[in-house]
């Protein structure tokens, strides 16, 4: 057997080259086209694998989903692909400090992005389906092979091989990753067991919208006349974060409330103004406003689905591994999720490079030992900044108001998945042998 390919003789590094890689042979079929399976084919693309994406949207719409935030951690991931940043950065949101404020419109402390935050690196925050365009163009770009309107229905794999059955044809590949978000298939082969998700106890309102009304209106116009800005409004189990875009011309907000309804698994379903509102009894006459506001079509109501943190991501033989929500899902107060997806993609690129073809079941392996602890202590912050907003003690924090803070922490923020990858996978596949 070929002995394991070290950091040093991996072609392509951690550099944004578009010189061509050496292929390495090894072929990945991925389920999913959202962020964790659009990252791994990019990345693994550029270490030299070949991969092909199986989705079941028949086209690529821009109108789904609304913000969606990127911290420096997978900011770092989009700057390694030439053209991607400076595509991304005039539609991002731009503002300088979060301004948190109580349920009645009280100002409580604003927390300035200043030269703590900018030693970390650029976020990306905007609108999904924009910045999905702009990766799936990228990925097309580099050669990937994305077929859409694919419905995969089935996993199998044995000793030599990992495939799938999609709209009933037999696809295979050396892995299959099982990028199908928090409704996976994929969980099922991988688990050797149906593992139903559970409602999280909270649900989300959401939207996205032009600023054009909200300017004309005293209540929301300062939210939006002077460029981008960001407003935390937090109260007893409920916080509510506005935040406008595009230099203040298009705006989205979302607030996470309690909601013990059983969740049907859909990330989404219309949402009534009304219902909305009348969670908000006593809050800020600001934030009613920018409810009522939003048009009915953009209003959204959200489910937030939990599940217990799998034993294992991958599958017995090795040939299957789960990436992103279908590994792991997050609660939207880690402003982690979508940043995680993209370093399980960059990590496992670079864990089949330096494994090799032969050793495959290693490589899976040996991402997911890279990788676990470090993804289950930030789906924990998830928890951590929800009881922190929504069980403040606002008593407290007239004292202290610094006690609302975001937390910005260097261990999630300054980490660099390919290159922790590069130096940490060498030794962690040595160790699988012993
Ligand atoms: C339509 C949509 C809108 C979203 N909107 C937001 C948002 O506004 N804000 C936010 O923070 N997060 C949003 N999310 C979730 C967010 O994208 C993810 O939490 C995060 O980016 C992790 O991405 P992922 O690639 O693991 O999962 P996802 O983004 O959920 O991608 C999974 C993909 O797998 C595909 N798929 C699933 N099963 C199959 C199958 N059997 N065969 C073929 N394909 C399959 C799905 O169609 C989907 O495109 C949205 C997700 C989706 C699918």
């Amino acid at each position: 057997m070929a002995p394991y390919m070290d950091e040093n003789s991996a072609s392509n590094g951690t550099s944004t080259t578009t010189d061509k890689p050496t292929p390495s042979g090894i072929r990945v079929v991925i389920v999913g086209c959202g962020y964790a399976g659009l990252t791994a084919a990019i990345e693994c693309t550029r270490k030299g694998h070949s991969c092909i994406i199986l989705e079941s949207f028949k086209s690529t719409n821009v109108q789904l989903g609304d913000v969606i935030s990127f911290g420096s951690n997978s900011s770092r991931i989009f700057q390694r692909w030439p053209g991607v940043s400076e595509q991304l950065d005039p539609i991002t949101h731009k503002s300088q400090c979060l301004k948190y404020k109580t349920w009645t419109g009280e100002d409580i402390y604003t927390q300035y992005w200043g030269s703590e935050e900018e030693n970390f690196g650029k976020r990306y925050n905007g609108h999904r389906g924009e910045i999905h365009k702009i990766v799936y163009d990228h990925a097309i770009e580099q050669g990937v092979e994305i077929r859409l309107g694919q419905q995969v229905t089935e996993y199998f794999e044995n000793d030599n091989e990992a495939g799938v059955i999609s709209n009933g044809e037999r696809i295979t590949g050396d892995v299959v990753l099982g990028a199908d978000g928090v409704r996976s298939k994929a969980r099922q082969l991988v688990l050797g067991y149906d593992d139903a998700p559970k409602p999280s106890g909270y649900a989300i309102y959401r939207a996205w919208m032009s600023s054009d009304d909200l300017a004309k209106n005293d209540l929301t116009k300062d939210l939006v006349i002077n460029g981008d800005s960001h407003t935390g409004w937090l109260g007893p189990d409920i916080h509510f974060l506005a935040a406008s875009i595009k230099d203040g011309k298009e705006f989205s907000w979302v607030f996470t409330h309690k909601d013990e309804r059983d969740v049907d698994e859909g990330w989404s379903e219309p949402g009534n103004h009304d219902d909305a509102c009348r969670i908000l009894e006593g809050w800020d006459p600001a934030v009613h406003a920018l409810v009522r506001m939003t048009p009915p079509e953009k209003l959204v109501d959200w489910k937030l689905v939990y599940r217990d943190p799998l034993p294992t991501w991958i599958s017995e033989k090795g040939r299957t591994a789960l990436i992103g929500d279908a590994a792991h899902p997050f609660l939207p107060t880690s402003i982690q999720g979508a940043s995680q997806a993209m370093e399980d993609g960059a990590c496992i690129a670079v864990c089949l490079q330096l494994a090799g073809k032969d050793h495959v079941d290693d490589a899976l392996r040996a991402f997911e030992k890279i990788r676990y602890d470090r993804v289950r202590k930030i789906q924990k912050t998830g928890e951590t900044t929800r009881d922190q907003w929504h069980k403040a003690d606002f008593d407290n924090l007239k004292k202290n108001p610094e006690a609302i803070k975001l937390k910005r922490e260097e261990w999630v923020l300054n980490h660099d998945a390919e290159t922790h990858a590069y130096s940490v996978c060498p030794d962690v596949l040595a160790s699988l042998r012993h």
